[in-house]
């Protein structure tokens, strides 16, 4: 084969709804009945594709032959990168660094130090199992469509997820193994016990943030969803902060939202935060947020003025804050504190209507009114795929 040249290969296997770049080069040199270092090595002899995270930063010329070879468009192929949340989820994604809200998989050489690709088990168990894009996101805790926690690690041997490495190494394996398996010891990753079931507010909330992702329905058209998610950071940074006043905070939210979180220690100057955390300890730390949101900013107030925070100890160096959370730590403090154990919390806030402010926890309460079938309908991307799957076999 000649490398690096565009023509269209006999097998060519198109991006599944959401699937993630690596999962689809993966697919790809299989349905060609090769090894997937052998075809990225007769392909692309030069590039430098599996010792990095090529999920971030596959070249343009990388992925434009990916799409020449399978007949896809270039904007189809790049949306299967986790750049293509930039302006969405993130303003800019760092190229060199780490990006806020993807998790990151400490590449080192070709082998992944840290659980940044998590799964589920159930959506492994389709016909073709594939890996998502959103896998790959710290808010991402639970599989909408089966209403489970993701894993982020192999239940048999507790090593991350490597789809990539599935015959690396292994002269006599042919065969790939198929994403289901454990690279490392084989076992089955669909092989998980019935976990506990899972908690409507951290559902409907992951709902809404899937729902801004893929600018879908059931949400305000205007906003600045960035905006939005960049003070969510900074709420999750508050809640994990390891300094001692919002230790007390975090104390509190527990207490609030029957949520354990107190436990879930902060790691020691680790600039990653939120998105340095295991997918059942965002999970509840999410959780906990979701309980925030429901009675926003009467319950948050309250803790307040229960931990005795000052309003500099909330707003931190963020300089650009949404004004559904400066106007809650700015205003009077006019909130008996009726969190402790015995009291019912808070209900009917007056204020609640104040915040309108685009995206945000009146629009995530809102969110909730729509139907829950709304995730299933197709997105704008997931009909484009549609369209291009009648016509492009
Ligand atoms: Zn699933
Ligand atoms: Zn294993």
């Amino acid at each position: 084969m000649d490398a690096g040249h565009s023509y269209l290969l006999s097998y060519r296997p198109k991006p599944l709804p959401d699937e993630l770049f690596s999962s689809w080069l993966i697919r790809v040199a299989h349905a060609q009945g090769l090894k997937l270092q052998t075809f990225c090595h007769m392909m692309w002899p030069e590039a430098m594709i599996w010792n990095r995270d090529c999920d971030r930063c596959a070249s343009p010329e990388l992925r434009s032959s990916l799409a020449d070879m399978t007949g896809v468009a270039v904007a189809r192929a790049d949306a299967t990168l986790l750049t293509s949340y930039e302006g969405i989820l993130f303003r800019r994604s760092v190229k060199n660094g780490h990006t806020k809200w993807i998790l990151p998989l400490g590449v080192f050489h070709r082998v992944r130090r840290r659980n940044g690709l998590q799964y589920c088990p159930q959506c492994l168990a389709d016909a073709t199992p594939y890996f998502r894009r959103a896998w790959r996101l710290s808010l991402y805790t639970l599989c909408e469509r089966h209403q489970c926690l993701l894993r982020d690690e192999c239940p048999h041997c507790k090593r991350p997820v490597h789809p990539h490495r599935g015959e690396m190494g292994d002269r006599k394996r042919m065969a790939p193994m198929g994403n289901e398996f454990c690279w490392m010891c084989g076992g089955d990753l669909r092989d998980v016990g019935l976990g506990k079931p899972i908690p409507e507010s951290l559902l409907s909330l992951q709902r809404y943030h899937s729902s801004l992702l893929k600018r879908d329905i059931g949400v305000s058209s205007s906003g600045d969803s960035c905006l939005y998610f960049d003070c969510l950071a900074h709420i999750l940074q508050l809640v994990t902060s390891k300094r001692p006043r919002m230790a007390r905070f975090r104390e509190l939210l527990s207490q609030g939202s029957g949520v354990e979180i107190t436990s879930i220690e902060p790691k020691a100057s680790c600039p990653l935060h939120f998105d340095a955390f295991s997918t059942y300890e965002r999970a509840q730390i999410l959780q906990a947020v979701a309980w925030l949101f429901e009675d926003w900013p009467g319950r948050f107030r309250a803790l307040i003025i229960l931990g005795k925070l000052r309003s500099s100890d909330l707003s931190g160096e963020h300089k650009q804050l949404p004004e559904w959370f400066s106007s809650a730590i700015r205003r009077p403090m006019r909130y008996k504190a009726n969190l402790l154990p015995g009291h019912r919390p808070f209900r009917g806030n007056p204020e609640s209507s104040e915040f309108e402010d685009g995206f945000g926890p009146s629009e995530f309460l809102r969110s909730k009114l729509v139907p829950a079938d709304y995730t299933e309908t197709k997105t704008r991307i997931g009909a484009d795929l549609a369209r291009e799957g009648a016509h492009g076999k």
